[in-house]
């Protein structure tokens, strides 16, 4: 991409998952990024929803939503390049690029009653294994509708788009799957350590000479009053765009469509290949029956994790809330009055990404880039066209 003269100015609010990696291809293509956010990497807060992820990849885009898919498989394609940088560096004995990145195998079975026992589970291949510590992966989807099969899988494995962009796709034999389950696949997936992974960008932001500032932005005077509270914070002068990569904050913001979807995660001694997930109430507080629940199924799914009393080593239990929206996110650019009725600020909202918002994250951030791509190109026709 062409060096720009100097580089445009783009600050980005919001340094969670999409806010830093957003800020690490601006930094990428020329721009000059300064990251503000009420919260950092290592702060603990229930609004700031990345820290609390599982996370890993285990797309939930349909074959109908094309951009969704698009976005998740770019993030895919770019993880594959992080792990097999990282891996080379190590094998030349640089021992760098710790992003907290794994490549597991994803178990995806679909079942009734999708009781599992490990002893029925194909051996788990790690493809590649990293020292970083991690949550390995094996998937459990929910039970198909009782209406129907469920629609991923309308077609058995030709009806999943996916097929051809993970790695190792590998439909299983009925005879291994375990009592119940109708339907089985192998994949390579990701597995995400978030802190880790989230303090990595905030590591290539500030290599690239990025800056990050922690500063809240008021809300109560709405989208144009907060965009000129940004722009006035950081500079002297209008930036060329403001990202919006408020997460759950779009909804301080005005964004009605926006909800928070709840989601609590057991962290346990050891690595664990197992993943569950079960969207909730809204109450913030740990649901002990929940953990309950979530414990006993795991001790089916990793009994090799096990203390000789039988338990898991639990480290802690937290609740998260995505930032969900109905009609799914935003990653689009608005031109917003500042209060003070000036020439509109340029905005490019990027939120709403809800359980996917790790998996997404390279996608819509390239997206984020092409939107402020066009509009540098409209801008610099009009000048052409004003000189003449
Ligand atoms: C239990 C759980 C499991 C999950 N598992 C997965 C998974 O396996 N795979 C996956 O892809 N995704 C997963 N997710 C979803 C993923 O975590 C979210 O989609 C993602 O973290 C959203 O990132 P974000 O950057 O949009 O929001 P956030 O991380 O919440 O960041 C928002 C940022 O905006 C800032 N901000 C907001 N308002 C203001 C303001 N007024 N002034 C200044 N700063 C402000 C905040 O301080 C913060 O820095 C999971 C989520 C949960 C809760």
């Amino acid at each position: 991409m062409a060096a720009q003269n100097p580089p445009l100015h783009v600050i980005v609010l919001g340094a969670g998952i999409i806010g830093l990696q957003t800020a690490v291809f601006l930094l990428e293509a020329g721009y000059k990024v300064t990251v503000v956010a009420k919260n950092l990497p290592g702060d603990v807060d229930l609004e700031y929803t990345s820290p609390r992820a599982g996370a890993h990849w285990r797309t939930q885009a349909t074959a109908n939503e094309i951009e969704l898919a698009q976005w998740d498989r770019e993030t895919y394609e770019y993880w594959l390049s992080v792990v097999a940088r990282e891996e080379a560096s190590r094998r030349d004995g640089f021992g760098v690029g710790d992003s907290g990145l794994k490549v597991c195998v994803h178990y995806k079975p679909e079942a009734e009653g999708w009781s599992l026992t490990a002893a029925a589970l194909p051996r788990i291949l790690l493809l590649v294994k990293t020292h970083t510590s991690g949550f390995g992966g094996r998937g459990l989807m929910p039970k198909p509708p009782r209406d129907g099969p469920n629609p991923e899988i309308s077609q058995g494995a030709q009806s999943i788009w996916w097929r051809n962009v993970v790695l190792n796709f590998k439909v299983l034999d009925p005879s291994v799957l375990p009592e119940g389950v109708y339907f089985g696949v192998t994949y390579s997936s990701f597995c995400i350590n978030p802190p880790t992974y989230l303090s990595h960008l905030v590591r290539q932001i500030e290599t690239a000479g990025g800056t990050i500032h922690r500063l809240e932005i008021p809300t109560k005077g709405g989208l144009g009053a907060a965009m000129a509270a940004v722009t006035d914070a950081v500079s002297s002068e209008p930036p060329f765009a403001i990202v919006n990569a408020t997460g759950l904050g779009a909804m301080a913001l005005g964004d009605k469509n926006m909800f928070p979807t709840k989601g609590q995660t057991i962290l346990v001694s050891n690595e664990s290949p197992v993943i569950r997930i079960r969207i909730g109430d809204g109450d913030p507080r740990v649901d002990p029956e929940l953990s309950q629940e979530i414990v006993e199924r795991c001790k089916e799914l990793a009994p090799d994790i096990l203390n000789p009393d039988g338990e898991f080593e639990i480290v802690s239990e937290q609740v998260g809330f995505r930032p969900s929206r109905s009609g799914g996110p935003r990653v689009e650019l608005e031109g917003v009055l500042s209060a003070r009725g000036e020439k509109p600020l340029i905005v490019v909202h990027c939120y709403g990404h809800s359980g996917a918002g790790y998996q997404s994250s390279v996608g819509s951030a390239k997206k984020v880039l092409r939107l402020l791509e066009e509009q540098k190109m409209q801008g610099t026709a009009e000048i052409r066209e004003r000189v003449g």
